[in-house]
């Protein structure tokens, strides 16, 4: 019994082009041809572990949805970079104003001289000491509602301040948890 055709069946069998005549046969031969049987159950199994392989090939396009996610962690941390700047540019502004501020109403008699001996116009000098003056006025009252507020509440005015710092810690710590589950391991 010659095995030279059931070769070929067998690379047909393999390209799908094999008929139902000549897949009987190729069957009926392995059931009775040791070397033949063993070829093809090699070249089956090869065939099979193809398959397999191209099912567990990455989708076309986990490389873009992964670069997309990149893209978006990327962007938020920046935005969030973004955003603790403007903060700390806000805070600076405010604390530095209310500095320059406080300091020009403590010294706003000083200030006038200054500006007096500067030879900058008298009208100019004394409209900004009226405004220095003005505002320390109002400073003055917002200061005395404050002490007002206080002694209103008596010994409440701590259990609110305590409270208010730890609602503002807590908005602290929460800030820092959402970048840490964005920065972390959390990408699904
Ligand atoms: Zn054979």
């Amino acid at each position: 019994m010659s095995c030279k055709p059931y070769d070929e069946f067998i690379m047909k069998y393999i390209d799908g082009e094999l008929n139902d005549i000549e897949q009987a046969k190729l069957i009926q031969h392995v059931s009775e041809c040791e070397a033949c049987r063993s070829e093809f159950e090699d070249l089956k199994n090869v065939l099979g572990a193809l398959e397999k392989s191209k099912e567990l090939e990455p989708p076309a396009d986990l490389q873009t949805s992964i670069m997309a996610k990149v893209c978006a962690i990327d962007i938020y941390n920046k935005k969030s970079r973004e955003k603790k700047l403007m903060m700390l540019y806000f805070i600076s502004t405010i604390t530095l104003t209310i500095l320059i501020l406080s300091l020009a109403l403590i010294f706003k008699n000083n200030i006038l001289d200054l500006m007096l001996y500067m030879e900058v116009p008298v009208e100019a000098a004394y409209w900004t000491y009226g405004v220095l003056t003005r505002i320390s006025a109002e400073a003055a009252m917002i200061y005395g509602y404050v002490l007002y507020f206080k002694n209103l509440l008596a010994d409440f005015y701590y259990v609110f301040a305590g409270l208010f710092i730890i609602a503002l810690m807590s908005k602290v710590y929460e800030i820092n948890g959402i970048n840490t589950v964005k920065n972390g391991s959390r990408v699904d």
